[in-house]
């Protein structure tokens, strides 16, 4: 049976796989999963075989090309992670190619050279059951017995087979994979744990999922606990759980979360090697992991959203902690959603999936009440601690204390917190909801705030635009106090711009404040108020890299660091027993973006936020706010999830978004505005004629209009909506309208395609 054809996808947007005819020489060294060199046009380009002899229209024989080499022996996908690639393909409208390369973590390239995996023939080898070829391989490897093998390819030379037959020898053991780490990264095991005795409901919720893994059956669980709950001890027992039924485990965790502090607390338990996933790994430590990983030899991977594709074998569980982050999903091609896709994943492979959470996404509390998901609850912390309290602290103009700054905001309550723990030897948090902070415009007197007059959407301030460049700077912090004449607001829904007034319209003071700070301008007012503190400032400016922040870590657990200020980064993920005040700079902040989530998102950071205070004694946490009646805010100070889940419902339910309805959104990008819009008008012209071809529930399409943020990297976008009760027919609308042939977008215009879209700007 050796294929003579061979669909390969290439790492490219398109759909359907090509076709490339297989020399002879090559034929025993093709399967599904592998990479190969192939032709495309005048160049070559790796992609990955996904099917053997694709059955093919004899027409289209002749023109075939040939597969130029297989890239590297030992990479190969398998078929049970192939497989959710298509699901993936399918229902987020991007190529397999690119899925299957984002799967491989590394794309698709011949890393095998450089990575620094070697085979050895194992002299201590049992002798297992081998078929005549590979027998025949063995003898003659028995010879290089002292040789180390760089490569399967040298592995096949030597013994005289084919590279399928030398991988098989690799597998069975009669080749000890042996590795030379580029820089040794397995660290040394902490000292092991003491397991608690479960809470009842810990307990509960244990034994619900048990009984999915001993059955081996699929079912979604979310996991609703407040912050200090006991979720991840949850997780641990049903680690162990799997494990003792010999099957493997993948945890995810936002990349945020993924601090030493979170995988120390799996290896003080597991006492083994756990395979760990971060950003800042290179290609070659991802690669040696995940051959590591496929070869079975690390039963827990922890990571953050390219580690759903982690190629454990024998999976059987999943659990995605904080599984409301956004993170999660991915903002480019393919804009998949790593929670969802492991949803799928163990909907395939008939095992269950916790979802954990203090604050879950609206989509996946919405599937609990209704019955898809099974809710499990943890309502109190297991080490008897309350909540912290909350204090709405309401600013005034009063507190506007700065004018050189023209926002720096610290009232007496906060200040006064700060001061009380300085002298107690304790830590301080302050914190800044940096995500989506742009800058608006409020009076300190009345409160009124610069909106639309048509949709009710708060003004971005914007600075005015002086030659090209300055255009568009909506979600840049100002660097400065602003001058009026520099300013224009500008709404993100409909695109018009708005004077700047002189006075509040609404009650004439002279109270107008532009709103709008970065960590750096509160460090340095912090310094003023404080001048003997240590001030440990973290954000993406200050602590880049992992060493930099192994050592901001050791001064925030040292205790050497008196005052903690941060953005999210702070925000998850930290168990410092110190820290018992929390202040938030300000509240409201997150509240003013054109986005439908912004409220949501505001409310779990504050509660992420709150559950920072008092880990192991009493806390305060302090909101500064100007909106001290804001729904959102309330319910966050009074910890009520229930609440504000219904709150947003009903807003949802208005706008039929999600999780009401399904969105899709279609942004039209061009270097040229009128090209922008041009194309954006076509293809909303076209999907509106469609509509009426796919099968009930019909989508509806919105748009086009410029997105939120209009102008980014240097290109005009417009935005396209799609809503649907359902996901299908948006799926069918697009896949027949991008085929129509009056979509023709000229060669500078760009369309994404982003189903479930998380981020709307
Ligand atoms: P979450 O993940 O929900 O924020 P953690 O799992 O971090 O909560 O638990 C919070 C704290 O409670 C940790 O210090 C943990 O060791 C402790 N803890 C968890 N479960 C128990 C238990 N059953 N008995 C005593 N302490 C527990
Ligand atoms: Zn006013």
């Amino acid at each position: 049976m050796t294929p003579r054809l061979v669909s390969v996808a290439l790492n490219r947007p398109m759909r359907e796989p090509y076709a490339y005819e297989v020399p002879p020489e090559l034929a025993p060294d093709m399967e599904v999963g592998a990479l190969v060199e192939v032709p495309l046009a005048s160049k070559t380009e790796i992609g990955c075989v996904v099917q053997l002899d694709p059955p093919l229209d004899p027409a289209a024989m002749f023109k075939l090309r040939p597969v130029a080499r297989r890239v590297s022996g030992a990479f190969v996908l398998d078929s049970e992670i192939i497989g959710l690639c298509r699901w993936l393909s399918d229902y987020y409208l991007c190529g397999l190619g690119e899925a299957l390369a984002t799967a491989s973590m590394i794309g698709f390239s011949d890393t095998e050279a450089r990575a620094r995996i070697s085979w050895q023939v194992d002299e201590h080898w049992s002798g297992g059951k081998l078929t005549p070829r590979q027998r025949e391989a063995a003898d003659h490897l028995q010879d290089h017995r002292s040789e180390e093998f760089d490569s399967v390819a040298a592995i096949a030379e030597a013994g005289h087979c084919s590279a399928a037959v030398a991988k098989k020898l690799t597998e069975v053991g009669f080749l000890r994979a042996k590795e030379t780490m580029p820089e040794d990264f397995a660290v040394p095991l902490p000292p092991p744990d003491s397991k608690p005795i479960l809470a009842d409901e810990q307990q509960v919720a244990v034994d619900a999922v048990t009984i999915l893994i001993r059955e081996g059956r699929f079912g979604v669980s979310l996991l609703h606990g407040i912050t200090g709950s006991g979720k991840t001890e949850v997780y641990l027992r049903l680690i162990e759980e799997a494990f003792a039924h010999g099957r493997t485990a993948l945890c995810l965790v936002p990349e945020i979360a993924l601090t030493p502090q979170t995988v120390d607390r799996f290896a003080r338990r597991f006492q083994e090697e756990i395979g760990v996933f971060h950003s800042q790994m290179t290609r070659l430590e991802k690669r040696i992991l995940w051959e590591k990983i496929r070869a079975g030899r690390v039963r827990l991977v922890i990571g953050a959203r390219s580690a759903a594709f982690a190629p454990l074998p024998n999976l059987g569980i999943v659990i995605v902690d904080e599984e409301h982050e956004s993170s999660y999903k991915q903002g480019e091609s393919p804009r998949y959603h790593a929670r969802d896709l492991l949803v799928v994943r163990a909907s395939r492979l008939s095992i269950p999936v916790v979802l954990g959470s203090a604050t879950p996404s609206l989509e996946s509390y919405d599937n609990a009440v209704k019955g898809k998901y099974a809710l499990l609850r943890l309502a109190t912390r297991p080490t008897g601690l309350q909540l912290p309290e909350v204090k709405i602290v309401s600013l005034g103009r009063e507190a506007i204390q700065n004018p050189e700054a023209g926002f720096t905001l610290f009232s007496e309550e906060l200040l006064a917190g700060i001061r009380e723990r300085l002298a107690r030897g304790e830590q301080s948090i302050v914190f800044l909801n940096r995500r989506g902070f742009s800058n608006f415009l409020m009076c300190s007197n009345c409160r009124w705030v610069a909106r639309c007059n048509d949709d009710d959407i708060v003004l971005t301030i914007h600075r005015r635009g002086r030659g090209k460049k300055n255009e568009d700077l909506e979600l840049e912090l100002f660097p400065g106090p602003l001058e009026r004449n520099d300013a224009t607001l500008r709404c993100h829904f409909c695109g018009t711009y708005h004077d700047y007034p002189e006075k509040c319209p609404e009650c004439g003071e002279d109270g107008l404040v532009a709103l709008g700070a970065g960590t750096q301008r509160i460090e340095e007012a912090l310094a003023r108020h404080f001048p003997d503190a240590k001030i440990l400032r973290l954000d993406q400016d200050t602590v880049g890299g992992r060493q930099a922040w192994l050592k901001a870590w050791q001064e925030m657990v040292s205790g050497e660091a008196q005052i903690i200020l941060g953005t999210q980064m702070i925000a998850k993920g930290l168990h410092l027993e110190r820290v018992t005040l929390v202040g938030v700079i300000l509240a409201d902040v997150g509240l003013y973006i054109p986005d439908f989530r912004a409220e949501e998102r505001v409310f779990s950071l504050l509660m992420q936020v709150a559950g920072r205070a008092g880990r192991k004694d009493m806390g305060e946490v302090l909101l500064q706010t100007y909106m001290p009646r804001h729904a959102g805010i309330q319910m966050a100070a009074k910890h009520d999830y229930e609440g504000f889940f219904r709150f947003e419902m009903e807003k949802r339910r208005k706008l039929r978004f999600p999780p009401v309805e399904r969105l899709a959104a279609l942004t039209i990008s061009d270097s040229d505005r009128a090209r922008a819009i041009h194309a954006a008008r076509t293809l909303a012209t076209i999907l509106r004629r469609r509509v009426n071809q796919v099968d009930a529930p019909r989508p509806v399409v919105l748009g086009p209009q410029p997105a939120p943020v209009e102008r980014l990297a240097g290109r005009f976008r417009q935005r396209v909506l799609l809503r649907c009760a359902t996901h299908r027919p948006i799926a069918a609308l697009l896949s027949r309208s991008l085929a129509d042939e009056q979509w023709r977008p000229g060669a500078t215009t760009r369309l994404s395609v982003d189903i479930d879209p998380q981020d709307m700007l």
